[in-house]
């Protein structure tokens, strides 16, 4: 079982399921080539592919290429169908930090022959996740400038403005196919600036007023 930690709680969450969003900034999409897509590219990394604060990233063996994804975390506090972009901030609890490992070799490799890209993206390991603050600590979740740092060297720099589907588009959107429940997870994209990690290397990453996440490479 995985948890969380929501700052001022004094017991532990319990991760259900980590709902993510591909795609979602623009600068991101050229980086890598893609298309801007028409629908909401979802997936889903599971719960045991969490760690905190201070431990260690395990890339698998079949992979030679894993990327950093700085993404702004959104927990869910209130079960959530079918919402509306209105009704949809009313169902979050609190943000962080979280880190969407991604081995884009193996998620080529699986692209390329129209295969699912799970095992790219929910190995063990692959969501190291902050501690969460309450969302009413955060005035602004649509204006929060995330950072990450591998060695000390600046990789990715972006805001949360410049995503292409708001957060409360974003958690309407994913609450139509799969439902939401109190303690869920969703990453809501990366800016651009993604690259590769290698053993030894000091991730730090970062979200303005949110917190910071300090993980490294076994
Ligand atoms: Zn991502």
């Amino acid at each position: 079982m995985s948890f969380i930690h929501l700052k001022g709680n004094s017991e532990a969450i319990r991760v259900g399921k980590i709902v993510c969003i591909g795609r979602n900034y623009l600068d991101h999409i050229r980086e890598l080539g893609n298309a801007i897509p028409d629908e909401a590219i979802l997936f889903i990394k599971p719960a045991t592919s969490i760690i905190h604060a201070g431990e260690l990233i395990r890339i698998p063996q079949n992979s030679s290429d894993c990327h950093h994804e700085v993404e702004l975390a959104v927990l869910i506090g209130k079960e959530a169908r079918d919402l509306s972009v209105d009704e949809a901030m009313e169902h979050v609890e609190g943000y962080g930090v979280a880190i969407d490992l991604t081995l884009r070799d193996v998620q080529q490799r699986c692209k390329e022959k129209g295969l699912p890209w799970e095992i790219a993206k929910g190995f063990d390991t692959a969501c190291p996740l902050s501690e969460f603050v309450p969302a009413s600590e955060i005035t602004d979740p649509q204006r929060l400038e995330l950072r990450m740092e591998v060695n000390g060297v600046l990789r990715q720099n972006g805001s949360t403005k410049q995503m292409l589907r708001s957060i409360p588009e974003v958690i309407a959107e994913m609450s139509r196919t799969f439902t939401l429940e109190p303690g869920d997870i969703i990453l809501t994209g990366t800016p651009a600036g993604v690259s590769a990690i290698t053993s030894g290397d000091l991730l730090h990453g970062s979200i303005q007023g949110v917190g910071e996440l300090n993980v490294s490479v076994a």
